[in-house]
């Protein structure tokens, strides 16, 4: 075990544990707990030169700053989680009016998308802590990301997901290797039984929002946008702002969690403000907001960016201060600005699905709103591929006309386009 991760403090009462007392959520409240490390101790061992001048071109370049010790794997897929190229897109910086746009693609992970980083993390605390069968709920990519990590150290995973998940992303699963067992019901009920699973065969459970250690692989991305962005251009006006989905609120908390443990280092001047994205139809967390509670009701969930359709936000408390307490906001779309955003982020040669197109439609909603101006700069995370979910890909363009195969039939198809 690493020395400088030394327990959990509960975010509902602010109790706090030893690494070895729990290993999901608080005994008392159920609260989510936040992985403490001893930054006297990082600061002492590491320097931010240390870790820019790294040759390791995935997440585990921020080992230093991480709860757990490299799993091994160097030359496996687990090694090739995050530190995910970055984006400038001329043409989507133009159409947003921004001076400073980046786009950051998840899609690129080595399951495509942005599941890896807490799955490559999940996979490096069972082998320290012994457990041999990793299990997760999933609406498809928690659950890929981890049968993709797992099995490239030869981890075992069992995946529930609900039986409508997009076909891809079951075929991704099986292909892993995964126990995988589809529910027929939804993604909560998935959860609960993954729980359950846990608690009766002795599973280490990865459930979004429930295991401390998924935020810790998640707030890699924080990092990321700290050395590839806000370090290299010390000209751009703080706060940087950046955009991502909210589904159970386990991805902005982890972002939110990263840029703390920067700030708490010293290596980062300001708090960058955090943009959560939901759907109308699965806006739990953005109802909270709203209403300026910490209260989540859940909803019944109703939308086709499937990665963000959720009843009961599993880490809805951190994922509304990750909002709160960096001047940030929430911001909901709907399906069809989602759709819409497909297209527009495609035009830049860039391949969302419905979730990682939701977080642009929700920058495209700040502009307008006034939110944020021309001159903040602003990241929006792509958290998946759109290889994930073609049937919503397809609904973003017209399809494809055809035609026979000769050069008439071409030539009547050009000349009857102009026409039109
Ligand atoms: C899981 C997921 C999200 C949302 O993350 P939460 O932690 O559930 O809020 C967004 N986009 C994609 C592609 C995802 O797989
Ligand atoms: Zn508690």
């Amino acid at each position: 075990m690493r020395d400088d991760f030394i327990g959990y403090q509960c975010s509902l009462c602010g109790k706090e544990y030893e690494p070895a007392d729990v290993l999901y959520t608080c005994p008392d409240d159920g609260g989510n707990l936040d992985v403490i490390l001893d930054y006297a101790a990082i600061r002492r061992k590491t320097t931010v030169n240390q870790i820019i001048g790294s040759h390791e071109e995935s997440l585990w370049r921020y080992l230093p700053l991480l709860p757990v010790s490299d799993p091994g794997g160097a030359d496996t897929p687990l090694h090739a989680a995050g530190w995910t190229k970055v984006y400038q897109p001329p043409l989507l910086s133009q159409s947003l009016h921004l001076r400073h746009f980046w786009l950051k693609d998840e899609g690129r992970n080595p399951t495509a998308s942005f599941k890896d980083r807490a799955s490559a993390i999940l996979v490096a605390r069972a082998r320290e802590i012994g457990a041999e069968v990793i299990v997760t709920a999933s609406t498809g990519n928690a659950g890929a990301a981890l049968a993709g990590m797992a099995a490239a150290v030869g981890h075992k995973a069992v995946i529930f997901a609900p039986k409508t998940a997009p076909p891809a992303k079951i075929a991704q699963l099986l292909v892993f290797g995964a126990e995988v067992i589809l529910v027929n019901g939804t993604y909560d009920q998935a959860f609960d039984l993954a729980v359950e699973a846990s608690d009766k065969f002795g599973w280490y459970c990865r459930n979004t929002g429930y295991n401390p250690f998924t935020a810790e692989g998640k707030k890699t991305a924080s990092f990321e946008i700290w050395e590839q962005i806000v370090k290299p251009h010390p000209e751009l006006r703080q706060p940087i702002n950046v955009f991502v989905s909210v589904g159970d609120g386990n991805i902005i908390s982890g972002l939110h969690k990263g840029f703390k443990d920067l700030m708490a280092l010293g290596w980062i001047d300001a708090m960058p403000k955090l943009f959560g994205v939901q759907s109308t139809g699965s806006a739990a967390v953005a109802n909270a907001y709203f209403n300026h509670s910490e209260t989540i009701v859940p909803v019944q969930a109703t939308t086709l960016a499937d990665s963000i359709s959720v009843d009961l936000p599993r880490d809805g408390v951190r994922a509304i201060r990750a909002a709160t307490q960096t001047e940030g906001a929430y911001l909901t779309v709907t399906d069809d600005e989602i759709v819409s955003a497909i297209a527009q982020i495609g035009k830049a040669g860039i391949f969302a699905e419905p979730a990682g197109a939701a977080a642009y439609a929700g920058l495209i909603k700040a502009i307008a709103n006034g939110m944020v101006s021309i001159d903040d700069p602003v990241v929006v995370i792509n958290t998946g591929s759109g290889l994930k979910d073609v049937r919503a890909a397809s609904m973003a363009v017209a399809a494809a006309p055809v035609i026979e195969p000769d050069f008439n039939s071409l030539k009547n198809y050009m000349a009857n386009k102009e026409r039109s």
